[in-house]
């Protein structure tokens, strides 16, 4: 296999976590009486620009054919990051009812309505059938494409290129990011200013967030790596800023390369950082298969710990990251009888591989467990506030990455 960016051969392993589902292939009770199909899960790095990727497989259009959609405005944390980032834009770049911002995955409208709200046009591109619709009811007007080159160049063609090009969540998701990022270029205005949010990489490596790693999450991005992207494309990266979402994110802001805007500090401070951390150097990445294992261990004996003890273990997050861990683990009913997550559309259906059944939150006092496993660690302190009668009541919360945790003084 050759770089998905600069077409270098792969020879080196990051991480193989052996095969999986596709993480969000739910099950519903009469699947469970037909064969699950897995795929291969394992991600390599690029020793020229240090781009991790995943693996290409034989027929990867099959994994995405869960019906299964996200829905951003479901969580109320997500829409007040939307609101401030559009507040701030809005300021920055000077604007009005004369600019046109375009959003790449714009999911169910959560961040342009706010520009919409304030008047600003606005364009959103969202292939997504069901979550764009629920835009369209806002008033948002949706492409429902995907975005690349040829939908960029359309864009200009018919005059319609952006003061602001958003992308939230989209960059390490997009298959051929080469083509995703001349787009960016053909759709941005003369003067206008891209800004992308993805997990920085090195988040993920320092805090072993291999539970991150999924199907449909083809790249783990570096600034090093995303600069040189931009660069190969027409672009530049002029400032960077750091943001607490998944684990630890970058939020890049790119624009046209011979823009006269100049690069800021914070650049050259995140690449020195990302130097001193190892980024680019091979021994970093060749190291971390081992760190992964040592959490999946850790896991696994704390589960059959707490069994031998006859304690009763629960999970609480039906999310992606705690599909990958669990099957990963190999951890099955036995040691995890049942996982809660709020979203109602994964309530009754049981979590792909695992076959762990997901409840509603109200099943997590009912069952009167002795620990919560928290899968999506990264709300561990939102989970234990909303369930402060069950640990008053003496039930204990853990998390399992990067080490295991007991939240006993949270
Ligand atoms: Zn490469």
């Amino acid at each position: 296999m050759k770089c998905r960016h600069c077409a270098q051969t792969l020879e080196h392993v990051f991480l193989d976590l052996g095969f999986a589902p596709p993480s969000n292939a739910y099950l519903q009770a009469e699947d469970l009486r037909r064969p699950e199909k897995y795929f291969p899960l394992k991600v390599r790095v690029c020793h020229a620009c240090w781009l991790v990727q995943t693996e290409d497989y034989a027929q990867a259009d099959e994994l995405f054919n869960a019906d299964y959609a996200y829905f951003s405005s479901t969580s109320s944390g997500w829409l007040a990051h939307a609101k401030r980032y559009s507040e701030a834009m809005t300021e920055r770049l000077s604007l009005g009812p004369q600019s046109l911002v375009i959003e790449v995955a714009s999911n169910d409208g959560y961040l342009l309505k706010n520009f919409i709200a304030a008047n600003i046009p606005c364009l959103g591109i969202e292939p997504t059938a069901s979550t764009a619709e629920v835009a369209e009811r806002q008033g948002i007007p949706v492409l429902r494409e995907f975005f690349g080159e040829a939908l960029g160049q359309r864009l200009a063609a018919q005059g319609r290129q952006a003061d602001l090009i958003a992308g939230n969540n989209v960059y390490a998701h997009v298959p051929d990011i080469n083509d995703f990022t001349r787009g960016l270029r053909a759709a941005l205005k003369p003067g206008g200013t891209i800004t992308l949010e993805f997990p920085h990489l090195m988040q993920l490596i320092a805090q072993v967030q291999f539970d991150t790693v999924y199907h449909e999450h083809f790249s783990y991005l570096s600034l090093h790596t995303v600069s040189s992207i931009f660069d190969a494309a027409g672009l530049r990266v002029y400032d960077v800023e750091t943001l607490p979402t998944h684990g630890g994110s970058l939020r890049v802001f790119g624009c046209h390369t011979d823009d006269a805007r100049t690069t800021t500090a914070a650049v050259a401070s995140m690449l020195a950082e990302e130097d001193h951390q190892g980024l680019r150097s091979l021994r970093t990445y060749q190291d971390f298969q081992a760190r992964a294992d040592r959490v999946k261990d850790g896991l696994l004996a704390f589960l059959l710990e707490q069994k031998r003890a006859g304690k009763k273990v629960v999970a609480y997050g039906a999310a992606a990251k705690g599909n990958t861990l669990l099957n990963y683990a190999g951890v099955k009913p036995d040691l995890l009888p049942l996982v809660c997550d709020a979203a109602e559309a994964k309530q009754g259906k049981f979590m792909p591989g695992s076959h762990i059944p997901i409840l509603a939150p109200q099943a997590l006092a009912e069952s009167q467990p002795d620990f919560v496993l928290i899968l999506p660690w990264n709300i561990a302190a939102e989970v234990i506030a909303q369930n402060r009668a069950l640990k008053q009541g003496g039930t204990r919360f853990a998390t399992a990455v990067p080490e295991m945790r007991l939240w006993d003084d949270a």
